[in-house]
């Protein structure tokens, strides 16, 4: 995985491409909430069901499937007064959507651990993207106090962090100028 730092700013960066203008903190905060659940699966790690297993780490919990149900779920059950498919709820939702196939797609770029099951529950092979720059974080959070984390954290300053700022200015600069033309 990629440390628990980088999804919560990659989350907060997609935010600010399009947030409501309502219950702002909320939306940021559950979308970083679809960005981190993923990698509860390490518990099912700890309860004996194998990594490679369809239920495994970087299994089901980080396919795109679950990314959508996550969403949904989220929408349904925070965003309750919103008409089931309506554009309202559908641009929300797919906020939460993309926060969780942010995980995903940033664990692919990691440079251990097995490749993520895009396409769970109907393909569980584990992909890498062609390109994996990003230390792999590791699953203890022992480990992560160290040098290990320090190597983690440099990796996703360049590729996680620096990148999310640069879209985060991007948005906050692109409303301002649409608010002023
Ligand atoms: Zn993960």
């Amino acid at each position: 995985m990629a440390s628990i730092f980088s999804h919560a700013i990659a989350a907060s960066a997609l935010g600010t491409v399009r947030y409501p203008k309502k219950e702002v903190f909320n939306y940021f905060a559950l979308g970083v909430f679809c960005a981190c659940f993923p990698d509860f699966d390490v518990l099912f790690l700890k309860l004996g069901v194998p990594y490679e297993h369809m239920f495994g780490h970087r299994g089901f919990f980080h396919s795109l499937i679950f990314a959508y149900l996550q969403g949904l779920f989220i929408v349904r059950v925070f965003y309750a007064d919103l008409t089931f498919a309506s554009r309202a709820s559908m641009t929300i939702g797919f906020y939460f959507f993309c926060c969780g196939v942010s995980h995903s797609i940033l664990d692919a770029m990691t440079n251990g651990g097995l490749g993520v099951a895009f396409f769970a529950p109907f393909d569980n092979t584990r992909y890498f993207l062609p390109w994996r720059p990003i230390e792999v974080s590791p699953l203890d959070t022992d480990s992560f106090f160290g040098e290990w984390g320090i190597r983690v954290l440099k990796s996703e300053l360049y590729y996680v962090m620096i990148p999310s700022l640069l879209l985060a200015i991007g948005s906050f600069g692109h409303r301002r100028w649409k608010a002023e033309s």
